[in-house]
């Protein structure tokens, strides 16, 4: 990495959810920032409050495709990936292909530059987990040829590509292991719970649970994520950290928390449980609290508040 003052990071998935928060992040940080997205499930409107930022550029390119960057390259995160289970079930090869030829690409754009890698993982890595909360050192329970397999065993494949080519080709690399994460710009019919919960609440739809219910996920607002991301970037850790919030509850639990914050009377309406839905999930975030000093601050009632009102905006605009 070079010595100066203003660093240059490219990061790929930047027009999506996570994306366009760290797009914002590094560009407040003093970088200037490279954003690569082939806008599949993101949306340029995500950036357009970043557009006329002379520090800020847009490239508009799949990253499973070989491309090149021109000038120096401090840092490239790779995020770009169909994120919601929706998603990466309509996309399944491009799920694969990100996640395998994109992770590819986006190396060997680090290793060109010397660059710093940071590659974004998920608590799909370890599956639906026998181990309770789930440490870094609990290699998972995947099932890799269900329909959830395109997008775990991808990123466990980006794990293992990036792990090479730091032990091979001395990379600095650091994977983040995100666990569910929610904020504004998420889409509101992304497929996953939290907007469809809020969305279902705004409009009087029942809210779709699936399952009974009882399985568990552990929310985490999108600004804590972007600091835990950013203390791992700038930290010397190369083995996985995860980065989540360690608050638990259950789908239904969940359900009747965002029906009080909206005050909706919608009723709960039980569908079947998808493929492979993980039955638990909670980060154990030890590392992350021993060695990058972070744990979340946003109460999910604080978090949800935020969210809600996002998606108000984008019911008032499309009125
Ligand atoms: P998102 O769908 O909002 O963003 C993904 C972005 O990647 C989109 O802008 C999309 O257009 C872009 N993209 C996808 N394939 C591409 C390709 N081949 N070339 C270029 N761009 C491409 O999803 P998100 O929630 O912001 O997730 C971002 C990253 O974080 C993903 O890698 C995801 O696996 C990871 N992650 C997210 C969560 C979460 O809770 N949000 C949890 C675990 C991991
Ligand atoms: N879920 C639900 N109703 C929905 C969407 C999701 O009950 O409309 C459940 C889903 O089955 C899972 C949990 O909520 O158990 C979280 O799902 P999400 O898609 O948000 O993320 P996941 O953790 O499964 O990747």
């Amino acid at each position: 990495m070079r010595d100066t003052i203003m660093r240059r990071a490219v990061i790929t998935g930047g027009a999506g959810f996570l994306g366009s928060h760290l797009c914002e992040r590094l560009l407040a940080e003093g970088c200037r920032v490279v954003c690569v997205d082939n806008l599949i499930t993101g949306k340029l409107a995500n950036l357009a409050h970043l557009r006329d930022n002379e520090h800020f550029e847009f490239i508009e390119h799949d990253v499973s495709q070989p491309f090149e960057v021109a000038g120096e390259v401090d840092y490239v995160l790779h995020f770009a990936s169909p994120a919601s289970p929706i998603d990466y079930l309509e996309l399944p090869i491009q799920t694969l292909k990100v996640g395998s030829l994109g992770t590819h690409n986006t190396l060997g754009l680090a290793r060109a530059k010397s660059a710093r890698y940071l590659l974004a993982s998920t608590s799909e890595v370890y599956g639906d987990p026998l181990i309770h909360p789930q440490p870094e050192s609990y290699w998972g329970n995947v099932n890799p040829v269900g329909p959830r397999g395109v997008y775990d065993e991808a990123k466990r494949f980006a794990e293992a590509m990036a792990m090479a080519y730091h032990r091979y080709h001395g990379l600095e690399v650091r994977i983040v292991c995100i666990f569910n994460t929610y904020g504004p710009r998420m889409r509101p019919r992304d497929g996953r719970v939290v907007p469809a919960f809020i969305q279902q609440s705004l409009t009087g739809e029942p809210l779709t649970v699936f399952g009974d219910g009882n399985q568990t996920r552990s929310f985490c607002y999108v600004d804590d994520l972007v600091e835990g991301i950013y203390r791992l970037l700038k930290s010397d850790e190369s083995d996985p950290v995860n980065i989540g919030n360690p608050y638990e509850m259950t789908i239904r639990e969940f359900a009747e928390e965002v029906l009080r914050l909206t005050g909706a009377k919608s009723e709960l309406t039980f569908h079947p449980l998808p493929v492979d839905d993980p039955k638990t999930r909670q980060p154990d975030i030890t590392r992350a609290r021993e060695i990058l000093g972070w744990e979340p601050k946003v109460a999910l009632a604080d978090g949800l508040a935020k969210t809600v009102d996002y998606f108000k905006g984008l019911l008032a605009a499309s009125a």
